[in-house]
């Protein structure tokens, strides 16, 4: 009898940040993030350019954890599972330390969207989710063979796999994925506001 094994799979890792605490914190980071966008002038001029309708903080403070304490104790929390994520990913870390080095805040509105993208030279890359209101777009994930395919036939429309998986955002939970892995938010399609905090983790020697 024939055996099929399937190998080469794509880990992506989801879990509640914190098991306590957590309607407190969440509340802590949606003010904080608030403060930020109205005090960083050069970041919203920045997200007219690159992020139409919503506001980030990438292009101008994307250190936020160590601008700020809640950011550097969400830090500490993700790292804990940025640890947990590099065991089942079975990496050796003998020759440096996994390490936050970037870390933004995203606010959308209605009508805001981040089209497919990865984040070069990071090893472990992620987001936390704040407020995640009803009907808030999901995190997109395309398989990473997709560019291989070209020449392979459609998958029928009740099949297993396929292209792009979306995993669902919920306001307290962490996401963690390997930096290469291309993936996008959808325009969202809620007037209430979906805030996240996404970063990168390099290994640091
Ligand atoms: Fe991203």
């Amino acid at each position: 009898m024939a055996t099929i094994q399937h190998h080469f799979a794509t880990p992506i890792y989801q879990a509640p940040l914190i098991t306590r605490g957590r309607p407190a914190f969440n509340a802590d980071l949606a003010e904080e993030c608030e403060k930020i966008r109205a005090f960083d002038v050069p970041g919203q001029r920045w997200s007219e350019a690159f992020y139409p309708g919503g506001y980030t903080s990438y292009g101008s403070m994307d250190r936020l954890h160590r601008f700020s304490s809640t950011f550097d104790l969400l830090r500490q929390r993700i790292d804990r599972h940025v640890r947990r994520f590099a065991e089942t990913l079975e990496w050796s870390l003998d020759h440096g330390e996994l390490t936050m080095t970037d870390c933004w805040i995203n606010l959308m509105p209605r009508g805001c969207a981040h089209s497919f993208h990865l984040h070069p030279q990071a090893v472990i890359s992620g987001t936390y989710y704040v407020q995640t209101p009803p009907g808030a777009s999901p995190l997109k994930f395309e398989d990473p063979r997709l560019s291989r395919m070209m020449a392979s036939p459609p998958r029928r429309a009740d099949a297993r796999q396929t292209a792009h998986v979306s995993v669902k955002a919920r306001a307290g939970q962490v996401i963690l994925f390997e930096s290469w892995l291309r993936h996008e938010v959808p325009a969202s399609r809620i007037d209430a506001l979906r805030i996240s905090v996404s970063f990168n983790y390099h290994l640091i020697r």
